[in-house]
């Protein structure tokens, strides 16, 4: 059935509290991106530091259960999760489109199924983890993973669904209980997952869902003493509050920031590939952390790299998000569309060039796939994640000159390389400063590799066994051996 406004039903919009679905008296109101002046998607509970406190001491208890449990144990809940998902696909990813604006044929298609993957993934690191031991002198030495505790796990609007999945696999897995903490903007496809854990067989406590505001009740969760791991993927600035609750409370945190990704066009480049590919950073509307926002072109190639990039830009539909002609989905809400906005009439007064796009569409929330030519490397939209359909180019003349500009900013999350040459790519790859660097392609990666940025861009490493090791406090075990050494 096609999806409308008047056929979708909300899911839960409460907090999932032991096992139990609350309430918390006031609500917030979510809106859809495709029709804002609809009025409110759903209106969700709006938690407290009660709620916080509630939700810390169901997944004290919540620990208890699911921690004792064998890694073969939790292995199969989170295996039955992962069947869920995939069962209920069309529900979350309608819920996706209509909360956050989402392409629905791409969240049907990958990003659900990329959801699943993370639950079977942690699933099966967990199932064929054997410890670490080896003989020394008079010693037998083990390495033990031990779940550390309550985990609150803190995600943000874009890609909500995805992202939350790939942080919250790993620390289940670890044996953590978790109390996730979804961002206000798009806070409904979370809601499924957690209704999903029931149907999965979570204990009760081992998996909480608290709805809110970050300032009310995420920063109420993150300071609380009982908590034990902290992961948190959003804008620095929150970074820096949820840090500070962190060393209060000498509790492990990680940080996946924001990105501002050099996408670097060698002169022995593959033009058409690197110029298509430089366009579809209009992506998502250019809400992706990972996207090269910095177009870095051989000064040689400046003329036929702007021919080729305009060309492909100019293929790009904007569009409703259910449409599956659309590549451009709205952005998620009008404050976001005002604030990338700023940064464009920013950049116009202080006599950077406007080469193309640079205004809101009338009638939607979409803004036009714009791209500035910077009048210095300092401007402000060269230097700050701006976070939508905003590319800046600038040209080099040499490596050395491209391999100093693409580390020129305060972030280091991606870097993309664009040259033919195997040796080029391993120099460049080496000396650019970034956590994650594709050479001639964009954001395919094995789950088992680490995942993190440099600089503000992050803090830690997720991904395969560096997530698990976040979320394990690490015991050695020395046992004395009279028949070693
Ligand atoms: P944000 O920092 O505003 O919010 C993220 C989450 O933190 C939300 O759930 C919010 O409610 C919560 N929060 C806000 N204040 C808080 C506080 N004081 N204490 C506890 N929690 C609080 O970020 P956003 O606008 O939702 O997301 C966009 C940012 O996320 C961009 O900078 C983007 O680059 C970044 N991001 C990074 C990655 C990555 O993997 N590196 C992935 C996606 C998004």
């Amino acid at each position: 059935m096609e999806l409308t406004f008047e056929n979708w039903r909300p899911p839960a919009t409460g907090h999932l509290i032991g096992g139990q679905w609350v309430d918390s008296g006031d609500t917030f109101e979510t809106r859809s991106p495709l029709d804002w002046d609809r009025g409110p998607l759903a209106l969700v509970s709006r938690g407290t530091s009660q709620t916080a406190a509630d939700a810390v001491t169901a997944a004290e208890a919540g620990f208890e259960t699911w921690g004792a449990m064998s890694p073969h144990e939790r292995a199969t809940v989170l295996r039955k999760l992962a069947d869920l998902i995939e069962k209920h696909t069309d529900a979350i990813a309608e819920a996706e489109c209509l909360d956050m604006g989402f392409l629905l044929q791409s969240m049907r298609e990958r990003l659900v199924a990329r959801g699943a993957t993370n639950f079977r993934l942690y699933a099966d690191l967990i199932d064929d983890h054997v410890d670490k031991t080896w003989p020394a002198k008079k010693m037998a030495n083990t390495v033990q993973r031990m779940p550390a505790g309550p985990a609150v796990v803190i995600t943000p609007w874009n890609a909500p669904f995805m992202l939350s999945t790939w942080k919250l696999a790993p620390a289940l897995a670890a044996g953590n209980s978790v109390i996730h903490k979804p961002a206000e903007w798009s806070p409904l496809s979370a809601a499924i997952l957690a209704e999903l854990t029931q149907e999965a067989g979570f204990p009760a406590g081992s998996y909480n869902l608290v709805q809110g505001i970050g300032e009310e009740v995420g920063a109420a969760l993150v300071a609380d003493p009982r908590v034990r791991r902290i992961t948190f993927t959003g804008s620095p600035e929150t970074a820096r509050h949820i840090g500070r609750a962190a060393a209060e409370n000498i509790v492990p945190f990680t940080a996946e920031l924001g990105g501002k990704g050099p996408l670097m066009v060698f002169d022995d480049a593959d033009l058409d590939a690197a110029a298509h590919r430089a366009a579809w950073q209009f992506d998502d509307s250019g809400q992706v952390c990972l996207a090269g926002t910095r177009l870095l072109v051989a000064e040689s190639l400046r003329d036929a790299f702007l021919e080729r990039f305009h060309h492909h830009a100019d293929q790009l539909i904007m569009g409703d998000s259910r449409d599956p002609q659309t590549d451009i989905a709205p952005m998620v809400h009008p404050e976001h569309r005002d604030r990338v906005h700023g940064f464009v009439e920013r950049a116009r007064a202080s006599g950077d060039h406007v080469v193309r796009g640079g205004q809101p569409m009338p009638g939607s929330l979409h803004y036009e796939p714009t791209l500035i030519e910077p009048a210095s490397n300092n401007s402000e939209v060269v230097q700050h994640e701006i976070f939508g359909p905003v590319l800046t180019f600038q040209t080099f003349t040499d490596e050395a000159e491209a391999i100093a500009m693409a580390n020129s900013t305060a972030y280091g999350l991606s870097a993309q390389i664009w040259t033919t040459s195997r040796q080029r790519a391993e120099r460049v790859g080496r000396a650019v400063r970034a956590g994650l660097v594709w050479v001639n392609t964009f954001l395919v990666r094995d789950l088992t590799a680490p995942f993190g940025g440099c600089g503000i861009s992050g803090i830690g490493r997720e991904g395969g066994d560096y997530a698990l090791d976040f979320h394990s406090d690490l015991k050695t075990l020395m046992i004395l051996d009279e028949t070693t050494g």
